[in-house]
């Protein structure tokens, strides 16, 4: 495509779909003229996938996802039709200024964290993999909230990401699927003496399909993501229908549409909350009944549904699908219950995403029976079935039995969706080698002891085009004239720059290029946020949501220690290592004690900021609202990536590899991926300190005392008293209470524990920062040693260990 087409495209659309010239256009009509500019070069691409896919019969991945962490998508799009250079010199033709055009675009936040940004590297995988694959999930209206700061504390304001509509996106209103909720159940007996279930639902709403495109890269392979909007049907409530009282039908349409209003923002703790398990069984049902019609009704074309198609349960959002898929066999399409079971199993797979017993999720039994009668019956019916086969397999041991249920008793009659997903699925895995284990060993151990062989572990992966190529093309040009361009698409190429560590003036150049990154985001952060950072202090990065687990309090003791020797005269402060301590994240609304984190660490950037003992060597920046898009500009400019969650509690990160990838070194725990990133990159090239896993294990049962901490650590305590004496709340010490107070006497996660060995680290840290030398030839290691994190490799494992799925390229 010339830029002379892609210019009349562009003015062609702007007139014919916004009715503007150019004279007249807004930078929505710009930007959306753009888009569609861009899109219409890839349709050609969907359209064809489509077809060889379904012309094949290829078995398909079904991702089943309540999240997805797009980012914006014009730029990822462009990289993938080649279509950069083209669409950069149309604008420049036409007078218009590109960055800027792109800038407009809102992210989709379809998602909180990690999780639902796993989701979006794993489409972009698959595509480029040329394997059959669709991502289902929700087109919330209003993503994960935009964060601001009102005297330093969190307020939230609605993400209202498709006020002015998104090009990206193709509706489907005639492929609507009408998903029933509540009713009862009626039984009766056949002529055969089977069970019939009748299912009188009492209300139903349309789910309709929004289709993304999602491009492979370096291929022409284009893969599909399927979101469902809940709209409400003529019919909506049965029986205020049947009634006649139209006010009160059209009252209730308002009720159905609020399905998908909203993404819950609570990241690792669900809330118990009815409308959650109405998005997740509207999606389920949705995206179940349109795979099955892909694949054909009829029972000889039901029994091939395991050739045909694999559905992996992205955590336990998904669960309510094994139910479903039950439902549908043996009810609407009259499977035998046994044989049903059977189809079941072997299309479900599992990924458990946590380690944290909040945020394993529970449905109360008179929740879910209400809303969906039939499916807790169903539940009810493989419970049965799982215990005789465990009593029979371990008898006498009604302990075990009750561990191991999927109805929990205590403290309220539950449904444990991680036992359903796992009695239900071929294969459990966790997201990091650690991570596997400890799920084996401990919070699945039964299953585990019952069914060795169905546990197994993929290690998470970013994808390498957002994440490098698009993030970071001063490095990636870099790269490219080192060892060419095929690192993009197999990032273990990477492997080759290892020799260049030891080249002093490929050293020098990447160490440019690191600064380059530096200048580049102070700009950002100057006109985005007006916080102004010198390119010449260590980015010390910590981004990720605010968490106890993850211990950003930590992170802020060790600078409020620093500060406080200070005061105190310990050290002079020209001594230090200029330094910006970065933060980067959202609390969820009702976490009361992680707002209380952001407002501390506001309070204590305010006053260091301004004191000018500290003469600007130690600074804290917490730009609000930490998204994909901040994530793009900021993780190319990190020197230092903090990955220091206490040992045991984070199942893998993903945040961590992006860093590594960029050049960052990371200061981190045992814990998650940060153990392969150590073990990959070389432990010379990595800060560790603190607890392991068994150690943990051991302090806390031994009866953990965190104020032991306190008093025999002087700087430990000095920092503590520092914020307790109102230093960072105009002398109001009661400000921070919570927070200190919750530090002395509960210390869930250690902070206090692993104090010293941080602190520790941080000075090997500042130490090996001065031979700025010897830290890029660390820094290129850490690129060259990271491939394995590709979602790429991510997805072959997946493909190897669960999904047996072949690639179909195009022709
Ligand atoms: C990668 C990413 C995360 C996950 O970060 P972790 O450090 O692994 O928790 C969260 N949010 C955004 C915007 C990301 O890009």
């Amino acid at each position: 495509m010339t830029v002379e087409t892609f210019s009349s495209d562009f003015i062609a659309r702007l007139r014919h779909s916004r009715g503007v010239d150019l004279e007249t256009a807004s930078q929505n009509d710009l930007y959306s003229a753009l888009a569609w500019t861009v899109r219409k070069n890839l349709i050609d691409r969907w359209l064809e996938t489509k077809k060889t896919q379904a012309a094949q019969k290829a078995k398909v991945v079904a991702y089943l996802s309540a999240e997805y962490l797009l980012g914006a998508q014009l730029n990822n799009m462009l990289l993938a039709s080649g279509l950069e250079q083209t669409a950069r010199d149309a604008m420049a033709s036409l007078g218009l200024d590109f960055d800027k055009l792109a800038s407009v675009e809102v992210e989709p936040g379809l998602g909180n964290g990690g999780l639902g940004r796993l989701a979006a590297c794993f489409v972009d995988s698959l595509a480029t993999l040329d394997i059959p694959a669709i991502g289902y999930g929700i087109r919330y209206q209003h993503g994960i909230f935009r964060q601001t700061f009102v005297d330093g504390r969190q307020a939230e304001q609605p993400d209202n990401w498709l006020e002015l509509g998104s090009p990206w996106e193709l509706p489907h209103p005639e492929a609507s699927v009408t998903v029933r909720f509540g009713g009862s159940v009626a039984h009766a007996t056949s002529a055969t003496g089977e069970d019939v279930a009748t299912w009188t639902p009492s209300w139903e709403v349309e789910a309709v399909p929004y289709n993304y495109l999602v491009p492979g890269y370096g291929t022409a392979n284009v893969n599909s993501l399927r979101l469902w909007s809940a709209r409400a049907t003529q019919s909506f409530d049965l029986q205020i229908f049947n009634s006649g009282d139209y006010e009160a039908a059209v009252r209730a349409q308002t009720f159905a549409e609020n399905i998908s209003q909203v993404l819950y923002p609570e990241d690792s703790t669900p809330q118990g909350k009815e409308l959650r398990l109405q998005q997740q069984y509207f999606f389920v049902a949705a995206s179940l009944r349109d795979m099955i019609e892909q694949v054909g009704t009829s029972l000889d074309a039901l029994r091939t549904l395991p050739e045909r198609v694999v559905f992996q349960l992205n955590d336990t959002h998904p669960v309510i699908a094994i139910p479903e898929l039950m439902r549908l066999l043996v009810d609407e399409y009259s499977v035998a219950w046994d044989e049903a079971w059977d189809i079941t199993r072997s299309v479900f797979n599992y990924t458990c995403h946590t380690l944290l017993p909040e945020a394993l999720e529970v449905w109360p039994v008179e929740l879910l029976g209400r809303l969906l009668p039939r499916h807790m019956e169903i539940i009810f019916r493989i419970n049965d079935d799982f215990i005789a086969e465990l009593r029979e397999q371990r008898p006498h041991d009604e302990l075990l039995v009750r561990r191991m249920s999927i109805i929990q008793e205590q403290p309220l009659r539950a449904v444990r969706m991680a036992h359903l997903a796992t009695i239900g699925s071929t294969k459990v895995n966790g997201v990091a080698a650690l991570h596997s284990e400890l799920l084996k060993d401990k919070v699945l151990v039964d299953f585990s002891n019952l069914w060795p062989g169905k546990f197994t572990n993929v290690t998470n992966g970013v994808t390498p085009r957002r994440f490098v190529k698009l993030a970071n093309p001063g490095l990636s040009s870099l790269i490219d004239e080192a060892i060419g361009t095929g690192w993009v698409k197999d990032l273990s190429e990477l492997r080759q720059l290892e020799p260049l560590a030891e080249d002093a003036e490929f050293r020098a150049r990447f160490r440019d290029v690191k600064y380059a990154n530096k200048v580049r985001f102070a700009k950002v952060l100057q006109e985005r946020d007006g916080i102004e950072v010198s390119p010449d202090a260590i980015f010390d990065v910590m981004v990720k949501r605010l968490h106890e687990y993850k211990r950003q309090m930590l992170k802020l003791l060790h600078v409020v220690s620093l500060y406080d020797r200070v005061l105190k005269g310990d050290f002079d402060p020209t001594t230090l290592t200029k330094r910006v301590v970065l933060f980067g994240a959202k609390a969820a609304p009702g976490y009361l004690m992680a707002k209380e984190i952001i407002a501390l660490i506001n309070a204590v950037g305010k006053t260091i900021n301004s004191d000018p003992r500290l003469d600007g060597r130690l600074r804290i920046a917490f730009p609000a609202n930490y998204n994909v898009t901040l994530a793009e500009k900021l993780i190319p400019a990190a020197d230092v990536s903090e990955q220091i969650s206490l040992a045991g509690k984070e199942a893998s990160g993903t945040g961590n590899m992006k860093f590594a990838l960029n050049g960052a070194l990371t200061i981190g725990t045992l814990d998650g991926a940060n153990v392969e990133i150590r073990e990959l990159v070389g432990e010379d090239n990595f800060f560790l300190f603190g607890l392991t896993e068994p150690e943990v294990e051991q302090l806390q049962s031994a009866g953990y005392q965190s104020a032991k901490y306190y008093e025999s650590n002087p700087a430990l305590r000095g920092a503590i008293d520092l914020i307790a004496s109102g230093a960072f709340s105009n002398g109001d010490r009661s400000a921070f209470e919570r927070v200190v107070s919750d530090l002395l006497w509960h210390d869930r996660f250690l902070v206090l524990a692993d104090f010293e060995s941080y602190i520790e680290a941080q000075s090997t840290l500042e130490s090996a920062y001065a031979d700025q030398d010897a830290w890029s030839r660390a820094a290129v290691l850490n690129v060259a040693r990271s491939g394995f994190f590709s979602s790429d490799r991510s997805i072959r494992d997946y493909l190897d260990r669960i999904w047996h799925a072949p690639a179909v390229p195009l022709r």
